[in-house]
């Protein structure tokens, strides 16, 4: 079959064939099929410099639908490429081809047989989720790559992938011993040992096995004898020539041909690994260095000891993690004074007390090496598990870099002789300098690939560059006999480089193998024999010919707005980076798709991918989609249109990404800004605005609950309701209150605005109570109990109200809308109401996350002036400031000990900003408190989102992921939970009344 090159074909337009495509998929398979411009679009890049339009995407739900696939794709002769979570790094899975994720549905262990430690898998399922069912049989499968979290086996097959401790366990290829692969002519071939093959397995093999005696001497002379190779195919099966060789007992498996191959050969419908009992032991020695230099010279010796991993961070790395709040204490306990390098040194084994010899053996080797007084002992596995947590971020923590100048991948894994390495690394170093730029170095000095990316500005001169560092660093990789390409892959950064390495003849003898096993060039053509030049910049994500629209963003993005110069290390100032969408389009654009969102562990990021493992409902999928439409790729008007209305439904705004996304992604800013835009354009709906003026009702509800309550008693009502105004029957509203907070508060012993400057002034104990208007209509008891703490410890509490009497509201609710300019008005009347005392330094606390929060977070971006400042300085969650006076010396009421424990969820919000420590650290000051968090993402409620008739079954979803299942499960746990909506979503769920903190604290007060 003769394709056009698919890296230049960039269909913008449905085709015939490609309509027949989607058509005949439709109706011949159970999966889904996404022709759709933005679909096509968000499958259109991965972590590479890339971007090529697929001609459209098909996620099968098993085999069966694979097959059929294939079968169409190759009948209407369109080229095929399997993906996994699309983290490659050098565009492999980017092509104008049918792309066929098997991510979402093709995950299962097909089995496990835990005496002779193998398991079959389906190629969907990622590391991480299969060790975590290979735990509890003291089993693992080692490859552990940094992005194990989102990384699929299949993929990991693809690319040959390489984990951080493959000097004891080696690659992909070591450690897988079977496949089966769907062929472009429908057979299925089982890949295994050669001595027990047949069909076309035994076929292929053969051929394999001629084409390898007759090279036999070219690959002798050309094959790079490290164990980092990945470039080509693994036409050495036969002769191998790494220094760690394929099989233990020397025994040929055809395996090993289609790992590395890139999805080029075949679709992996499973795969056989070997697993590895999980070491019991391990120990750390973190081995500080003064010069970069001496701790690559010092990796050679260091290896000797039989380290299971020899990690490097360097000087600029450890800075941006100490520059990371989150990372701080982390590096910080690994450092000895301030070095230039440092190399994490880790044994692990059966015997602890063996590798704790170890471990004072690599001190005495430092010694010997001159460096006494180097090592930082680790014996513990908390604080190991926490620095791997850094190292593994490595990569992730440089590309927060903003500006247009990036670190760049396509020299990043050449791999040397380790004692070479000193000499390469400072080679390579002064390359990047003489080009204008410079390289951070991290990763696996044990195995003599270190990963470096030189910052290069691919919109204007980084192609050039791109190309004249690769021709240096290529001349360094020869005279040091290491291999180019020598973890992430070839790709299409790569793939020029095959004929480089191996020579003319082991390039022509790669393309005889791809046109004996897929003979009509179905699979990834182009890819590995006939790759594009890496440096066409038509292949680009940001190409200089990249534009985009003029846009007038409603808040201020202009710190993204900025350019960086390499060679200085400087940032420009807010606003200076010329970007016609002022800053928001590079705040977009700080998505690199390193796919780090697709998590399902720890954190918050994002719940809505964890309930439908959806790429349009990812981080990632949404920052794809908002790029498109701000470079005019998805059309006029894109932004307020239809896809990036269906790309931003189902975040619920729980800005789990600002904090998880490791170059800070926020897109629930992202989405208020369209929401601003969409309706500046469009204007609002009913329900919009029943939700956004809920606070101005508000009083007038609290007058007449009966009638207002009257829809939460029928059902017909709200039924009725529903289809007007799209909230969801199925659906009880928070139910309205004659007994607000703000008609209680006159009987509470409140202070005047006076009588609390008075206090203040004379360094009594006071502070500004800011009530919400949630916890003051619908659950007036948690601002009462908030007060009564406050005044149990002493402190007079004033309640912060406008000139007409009313609490100001935030104005959340209008921003949630997109009615921006009520948002401010509203923003700026409660300002006008705390600055005045926020300027004296007067602390003002608060009960509802998202709302006191917003004071914190989109106030400073609504050109609310030095009032929006002066209030986010002073602005607290009641916690915060209990544990901030406690901490001083001020809050110590008396307690009733705790009989309860106490089982948490933090509102996203809170753990966006990281105060879930403080909560604890608050109800930790009642004596005996039991207390811990329940690990989950966002409760699913989030707002309004969770009562929306569109949303009521994925929210329920949400909270079936993790925390309705705890909060069942323990029975006998007080639950706390501050967000009003996720104490909501609680009691929905599973009938629980959770409590705010500030009713936890106010029960265990002493009479
Ligand atoms: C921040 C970051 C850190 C990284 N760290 C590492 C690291 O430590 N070590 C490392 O080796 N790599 C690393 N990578 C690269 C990448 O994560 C790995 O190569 C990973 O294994 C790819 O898995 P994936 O599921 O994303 O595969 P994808 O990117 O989706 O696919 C990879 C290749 O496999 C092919 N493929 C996928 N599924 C199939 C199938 N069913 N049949 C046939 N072919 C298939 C694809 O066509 C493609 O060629 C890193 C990447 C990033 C962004
Ligand atoms: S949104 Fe953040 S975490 Fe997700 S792919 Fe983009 S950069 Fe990575
Ligand atoms: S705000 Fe939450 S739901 Fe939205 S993209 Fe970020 S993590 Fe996902």
């Amino acid at each position: 079959m003769k394709h056009e090159d698919p890296s230049r074909l960039q269909p913008a337009q449905p085709t015939d064939t490609s309509v027949a495509l989607a058509s005949r998929l439709r109706s011949n398979t159970r999966g889904e099929v996404m022709f759709d411009d933005a679909s096509r679009g968000r499958y259109a890049t991965d972590a590479s410099i890339y971007q090529v339009m697929p001609v459209g995407v098909f996620v099968p739900t098993d085999d069966a639908d694979v097959r059929t696939a294939i079968q169409i794709a190759r009948e209407l002769k369109v080229p095929v490429l399997p993906r996994g979570a699309g983290t490659s790094q050098c565009g492999q899975t980017v092509g104008a081809c049918l792309v066929i994720d098997g991510s979402k549905h093709l995950r299962n262990v097909l089995a496990l047989d835990v005496q002779r430690r193998t398991a079959r898998v389906q190629p969907g399922l990622v590391l991480d989720h299969l060790n975590a069912q290979l735990k509890r049989h003291g089993l693992w499968f080692p490859v552990d790559v940094s992005t194990s979290a989102q990384a699929t086996l299949g993929g990991m097959a693809g690319n040959n992938s390489c984990g951080s401790r493959s000097i004891a366990y080696g690659n992909m290829v070591h450690n897988v011993i079977g496949a089966q692969l769907r062929l472009a002519d429908d057979a299925v071939l089982h890949a295994g040992p050669v001595g027990g093959l047949s069909g076309r397995a035994a076929e292929a093999a053969q051929f394999v096995r001629t084409l390898a005696d007759a090279h036999r001497a070219e690959i002798e002379a050309h094959w790079p004898r490290v164990m980092r190779r990945v470039g080509g195919y693994n036409l050495d099966i036969f002769h191998p020539q790494s220094e760690r060789p394929y099989t233990a007992n020397g025994n040929v498996n055809l395996t090993h041909l289609f790992i590395g191959a890139e999805g080029t050969l075949g679709f992996t419908e499973a795969l056989d690994l070997r697993l590895s009992p999980l070491p019991r032991a391990k120990v750390l020695g973190v081995v500080n260095f003064a010069s970069f230099h001496r701790a690559m010279d010092s990796a050679q010796h260091i290896v000797k000891l039989g380290p299971t991993a020899v990690e490097l961070v360097d000087r600029t790395m450890i800075e941006l993690a100490r520059a990371n709040p989150a990372f701080k204490p982390v590096i910080e306990s690994a450092l000895i004074g301030a070095p230039e390098a440092i190399l994490l040194v880790e044994f692990s084994g059966e015997e602890r007390d063996a590798l704790l010899r170890t471990l004072h053996r690599l001190i005495e080797l430092m010694a010997d090496l001159g460096l006494p007084g180097s090592v930082v002992e680790m014996p513990d596995e908390a604080p190991q598990k926490a620095l791997w947590e850094v190292r593994k971020a490595g990569l992730n923590i440089m590309m927060s870099l903003k500006g247009d100048g990036k670190p760049v991948s396509f020299i990043e894994d050449c791999a040397v002789p380790l004692q070479h390495l000193a000499e390469y690394t400072a080679a390579l170093t002064d390359v990047f300098a003489r080009h204008g730029t410079r390289g951070t170095w991290y990763a696996h000095a044990s195995v003599g690939t270190l990963h470096v990316r030189p910052i290069l500005d691919m919109r204007r001169d980084g192609a050039a560059k791109m190309r004249a560092i690769a021709e240096e660093a290529s001349l360094l990789v020869r005279k040091f006999k290491g291999a180019y390409s020598g973890e992430h892959g070839d790709g299409l950064c790569r793939g020029e480089w095959i004929r480089w390495q191996f020579g003319p003849r082991l390039d022509d003898a790669f393309r005889a193998i791809k046109r004996h096993i897929d003979p009509e060039n179905l699979f990834c053509p182009n890819r590995i024999v006939d790759p594009p030049k890496m440096d066409d910049a038509s292949l680009f994500r940001f190409a200089p010919s990249y534009r985009t629209i003029e846009l007038k963003p409603v808040f201020d993005w202009s710190a993204w707005n900025v350019q960086n110069d390499p060679t200085t290390e400087t940032i420009g100032p807010p606003g200076s980076g010329g970007d016609s969408t002022a800053g928001f389009g590079k705040a977009v654009e700080m998505c690199n798709n390193n796919g780090h969102c697709r998590k399902f562990d720890a954190g918050t990021m994002c719940p809505s991918y964890r309930v439908t493992r959806d790429e349009q409902h990812l981080t990632r999928g949404r920052a794809n989609t908002l790029r498109l439409a701000l470079s005019g790729q998805l059309g006029a008007d894109a932004l307020t249109g239809a896809a990036v209305r269906d790309a931003l439904d189902l975040c619920v705004g729980c800005k789990g990404c600002k904090r998880d996304c490791p170059t800070g992604v926020d897109m629930a800013r992202m989405k208020f800004e369209v929401q601003a835009q969409r309706r500046q354009r469009l204007g609002a709906t009913l329900k919009d605005r029943l939700i956004a003026h809920l606070p101005d009702y508000a009083p007038w509800a609290s007058r007449a609950p009966w009638l207002f309550n009257l829809r939460n008693r029928s059902r017909t009502l709200a039924r009725a309701l529903q289809r007007l105004t799209g909230l969801s029957a199925q659906r009880r509203l928070p139910v309205w209150r004659r007994d607000t907070f703000t008609r209680r508060a006159d009987r509470l012993g409140l202070v005047s605005r006076d009588a609390l400057l008075a206090a203040h002034a004379a360094g009594s104990k006071a502070a500004v109570l800011w009530t919400d208007t949630f916890n003051d209509h619908f659950e007036p008891e948690v601002a009462l109990a908030a007060v009564q703490v406050l005044q149990a410890a002493g402190y007079a509490v004033h309640l912060a109200r406008g000139a007409n009497g009313r609490v100001p509201c935030c104005g959340r609710t209008h921003l949630a809308a997109g009615d921006i300019d009520a948002a401010r008005a509203k923003a700026r009347a409660l300002l006008h109401t705390l600055q005045p005392l926020a300027e004296r330094g007067i602390p003002i606390v608060g009960l509802e996350p998202s709302c006191l929060l917003t004071l914190r977070d989109e106030y400073l971006v609504m050109g609310l002036g030095e009032a929006a400042d002066t209030v986010a300085a002073q602005a607290l969650l009641f916690e915060e400031f209990i544990v901030r006076e406690a901490r001083a010396g001020r809050f110590a009421p008396r307690w009733r000990a705790a009989v309860q424990p106490m089982l948490v969820h933090g509102h996203c919000h809170q753990k966006a900003f990281g105060l879930m420590d403080g909560v604890q650290a608050a109800l930790r000051l009642i004596p005996g408190a039991q207390v811990s968090m329940i690990e989950s993402s966002c409760c699913g409620m989030a707002g309004s989102f969770g009562y929306e008739a569109a949303h009521h079954e994925v929210s329920m979803r949400m909270a079936e992921q993790a925390l309705l299942p705890a909060v069942r499960a323990a029975k006998d746990a007080l639950i706390v939970a501050d967000g009003t909506s996720c104490r909501h979503q609680i009691a929905d769920g599973a009938s629980i009344a959770a409590k705010h903190a500030a009713q936890v604290l106010a029960a265990h007060l002493s009479e």
